[in-house]
């Protein structure tokens, strides 16, 4: 029997505290979890530092995959025999399902920005290079390994195939939403997942809701909202996040000013040098990271020791709202008494911004097409969802932004210059900043 159509003797399940099982009985898809590279994934976390805000959230990108794979499998097997489905796409589907995110790295927010990476540009080396997964896919058929990543890029030609693993509402978005809730513990966003697959349904080059599901995909879009805010965007998770970045900036300049490292930064050369070859960048993961920081807390430099206890310790920055745009002056006296004490404001007065946007109407020519989800009218006709629901209308194409400057309070706290420290906290909070003091 030819590889692609082998399946197991006996169905493997996997427990899984969202889905309840995964079911695998492909043997392609069985072999391609035992891959290192897919292993590897059980290394790096799914939420990066937000398990410091909501203790919980230690799962990783590996449980994450599996899930996401495991609705496409759900929902291939309510398509399989409708018209406008194309069953011989079933094992692409699930593949590219699996193996979406094969190509993050630890902290990759942090590590993308910092060192200039894309996670999407290495999940395609990992499926095109030198590596197990290639193998695999390619003893599927010849070129198989090119399709999944095409699919993955969305630049493959059935757009219905891409829809499942990448649209505003698609396995990806359906699983982590429901495996993040799950695992930080909130109670915000959960909904009917169940329902939301028995009303989808494949027509031409989209998966369309029928009209009667309208709720259940308010209710996803909704919780999609809200874990932006409560959960992703969490002001100290980005705190942890500022620091981790800080770090990476650390080293590198140290590396790049010859500075002699107790512990050589030898896994990280290569990203300092902004030449990662897939060997190197496959190798990173949190355990390393975790290891150079936990070794760095005996540098004897000042900054990097500092940052690696606070990110180690949980000795976080504190924050205020804060607008880059309007408060300029503020900020640059803070720059400048900051030098003034001997605090760098590169590393201890740092902005950070987040932004989402939660649903989008289809805007043609912008940078990012969103293409809309549609309703399935009873009529036949085929609706824009935020056309029929005032919830989502309400929301729609609103791009909302938080700005925030993180700086180490118990380092002001020290300072003995009293002028200048009341002077800093009145630019921080306002007047009468001595009540906020703490
Ligand atoms: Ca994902």
């Amino acid at each position: 029997m030819a590889y692609k159509n082998e399946q197991l003797e006996e169905e493997k399940v996997f427990k899984d505290p969202v889905h309840r099982y995964v079911h695998v009985k492909d043997l392609v898809i069985w072999d391609l979890i035992a891959t290192p590279e897919f292993q590897r994934l059980r290394r790096i976390k799914q939420l990066g530092t937000t398990n410091l805000t909501f203790h919980g959230a230690e799962h990783s990108r590996f449980n994450h995959s599996l899930g996401v794979y495991e609705i496409v499998r759900r929902i291939i097997y309510n398509f399989k025999d409708r018209p406008h489905w194309n069953n011989n796409e079933r094992l692409l589907c699930l593949c590219a399902a699996l193996l979406h995110d094969l190509g993050h790295g630890p902290f990759s927010h942090s590590f993308e920005k910092v060192f200039k990476l894309d996670h999407e540009y290495f999940t395609q080396q990992i499926l095109l290079g030198d590596t197990h997964v290639h193998t695999i896919l390619e003893r599927v058929e010849a070129g198989f390994s090119q399709k999944v990543a095409d699919v993955i890029a969305k630049t493959y030609e059935d757009k219905l195939v891409v829809s499942l693993i990448s649209s505003q509402i698609d396995a990806d978005r359906m699983d982590y939403l429901q495996r993040d809730a799950y695992f930080t513990g909130v109670s915000y966003g959960h909904f009917d997942m169940e329902r939301i697959l028995r009303v989808m349904r494949p027509i031409d080059d989209q998966v369309v809701i029928k009209s009667s599901g309208m709720h259940a995909v308010e209710d996803y879009i909704m919780s999609r909202y809200q874990m932006y805010w409560q959960v992703y965007f969490h002001p100290v998770t980005r705190s942890a996040e500022v620091i981790l970045s800080k770090i990476l900036h650390r080293a590198k300049y140290l590396f790049e000013h010859n500075y002699t490292f107790k512990l050589e930064p030898t896994h990280f050369v290569s990203f300092f040098n902004e030449k990662v070859d897939l060997q190197e960048y496959v190798k990173l993961d949190e355990a390393i990271v975790f290891y150079y920081f936990q070794l760095w807390q005996e540098e004897d430099d000042d900054i990097l020791r500092d940052l690696c206890e606070r990110f180690m310790n949980r000795r976080l920055f504190k924050y205020v709202e804060f607008n880059p745009n309007l408060q300029m002056n503020e900020w640059m006296e803070l720059y400048r008494l900051f030098q003034g004490v001997g605090i760098d404001p590169e590393y201890y007065l740092v902005v950070d911004s987040s932004s989402d946007l939660p649903y989008d109407f289809y805007r043609p020519g912008e940078e990012e097409e969103r293409l809309p989800i549609h309703l399935l009218m009873p009529n036949n006709e085929l609706r824009e969802l935020s056309r029929e629901s005032d919830i989502v209308e309400s929301i729609s194409g609103k791009k909302r932004t938080d700005h925030k400057l993180y700086f180490p309070a118990d380092l002001l706290n020290k300072l003995t210059d009293g002028d200048v420290k009341k002077r800093m906290f009145e630019l921080l909070y306002g007047e009468g900043a001595e009540n906020h003091v703490d």
